[in-house]
């Protein structure tokens, strides 16, 4: 397979190439040349295969023969490792629970798959590999990780101070190690601008071997097709597939489940459940993309004003808007909503969401008031209690707490302060 960027001015290239650049040269995001069709018999015998069969079958023809056999089966057992859920929420609503992994959120499993796939490329490669991550929360803690320990690879991480909940920022600052943490006196927009910067920067790139492991990252985002099978797989009625709603902030998620899509897994309908940053809803409704500055929500890991990820939706759809719009429906949720619903949800079916759920909850909530007996689930991304500073007063109660989050809560936190200011940083990596 290879791949070709979405600004369409970059040389076209492998996977272990596409890993290891992150973004292509021009800025553009790889996309896939052609959308591989699925193995013979996976969607119709779905049930009898295991969870790692379903992801080699799926990864496989775009991992090519970049990855010996052997090791991508190894790298893919380790990815998942845990379990993913489907779970009846009422009648006409599942829940697929994507935070069974380590840091409780499901970019779990894309930071675990692209941190052994660069892991070993980097080994025939001679050079140490500085992996520069923006996050809003949830990448941060996935990527330290699924990078922590690994040889040849350090991992920088900028987050915006003040902005992510508790749990999250202990995740991503208490490595240590390979691990940084850089807390940004700014918001998620800035984190991201500083890294695009870097990546940029000729001096830097002259320098060290720069690369990214947010959601453009090609390793990162093509493993999250594996929820889809896995919701499809355990879905009930397979002539009546499933509409699927994806708590959307820089759209990589949903990308994945479109890209699963259209080489041939079946889903009724997607939905972007988006919050107060409305910027692919107000283009589905009108036509035109007019990215903005994020608004911070209590669903925080999805405050993203211009989501990197819908150049690719735009290449699955060929630019037809008409076909995404078909295929797709978005819908922004407001805080108030999203409160309502996790105390209503848990009030009604004893089924507590968190605050990206929540969203993803209300917005099938919404398109199943007009699409009559059609059925569907969420994605729910992460687990309740990673947000617990604001899901325990809608419930008013206290979450329990698994082991690992207890352990993590007597650690202590190490960041390094800095002003949004790129030359900063670029002082800082260049020392
Ligand atoms: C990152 C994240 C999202 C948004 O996913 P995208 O792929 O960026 O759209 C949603 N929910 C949670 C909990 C997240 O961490």
């Amino acid at each position: 397979m290879l791949y070709y960027s979405t600004n369409k001015q970059s040389p076209i290239a492998d996977f272990k190439e596409a890993t290891i650049n992150g973004q292509a040269p021009d800025k553009g995001l790889y996309f896939p040349e052609t959308i591989p069709s699925l193995p013979a018999g996976l969607i119709d015998n779905i049930n009898n295969y295991s969870k790692e069969e379903i992801a080699l079958g799926v990864i496989q023809p775009y991992v090519g023969d970049t990855i010996p056999a052997a090791i991508l089966r190894d790298i893919i057992t380790a990815t998942i490792h845990f379990d993913f859920p489907l779970v009846a929420v009422k009648d006409d609503v599942y829940s697929l629970e994507l935070f069974h992994g380590p840091t409780l959120a499901f970019k779990d499993v894309g930071a675990r798959f692209m941190s052994r796939c660069l892991g070993y490329f980097v080994q025939g490669l001679n050079k140490h590999v500085t992996v520069l991550v923006a996050t809003s929360g949830d990448t941060g803690g996935a990527v330290a990780d699924g990078f922590y320990e690994v040889d040849g690879i350090n991992v920088v991480i900028l987050y915006p101070s003040g902005k992510v909940s508790s749990i999250q920022e202990l995740q991503l600052t208490t490595h240590g190690k390979n691990i940084t943490a850089i807390e940004v006196d700014g918001n998620f927009d800035d984190c991201q601008h500083m890294v695009k910067q870097a990546f940029a920067d000729k001096q830097l790139n002259d320098n060290l071997f720069l690369t990214s492991a947010n959601s453009i990252n090609i390793a990162r985002w093509l493993p999250q097709q594996f929820y889809y099978f896995y919701a499809y797989q355990q879905w009930h009625n397979k002539q009546a597939p499933p509409v699927i709603s994806v708590p959307s902030g820089n759209f990589g998620n949903i990308a994945a489940g479109l890209l699963a899509h259209a080489s041939g897994l079946p889903v009724q309908h997607f939905i972007a459940a988006c919050n107060a940053n409305d910027v692919v809803p107000t283009y589905l409704v009108h036509g035109n993309y007019a990215p903005k500055q994020s608004i911070p929500t209590m669903s925080n890991a999805m405050d993203v004003g211009n989501p990197s990820n819908f150049a690719r939706i735009l290449e699955i759809y060929k630019h037809d808007h008409a076909a995404f719009k078909n295929a797709v429906t978005a819908y922004s949720i407001s805080d108030d909503e999203t409160r309502e619903t996790i105390r209503g949800v848990h009030k009604a079916y004893q089924y507590l969401l968190d605050p990206h759920g929540a969203v993803a909850y209300k917005a099938l909530e919404n398109y199943l008031e007009t699409n009559m007996g059609e059925k569907g689930l969420i994605m729910e991304t992460a687990h309740p209690l990673k947000f617990y500073d604001v899901v325990e007063p809608i419930i008013r109660q206290n979450i329990t707490t698994p082991e690992s989050v207890e352990e993590l809560l007597t650690k202590k936190k190490s960041s390094i302060a800095m002003k949004p200011d790129f030359d900063v940083l670029k002082s800082y990596l260049l020392s």
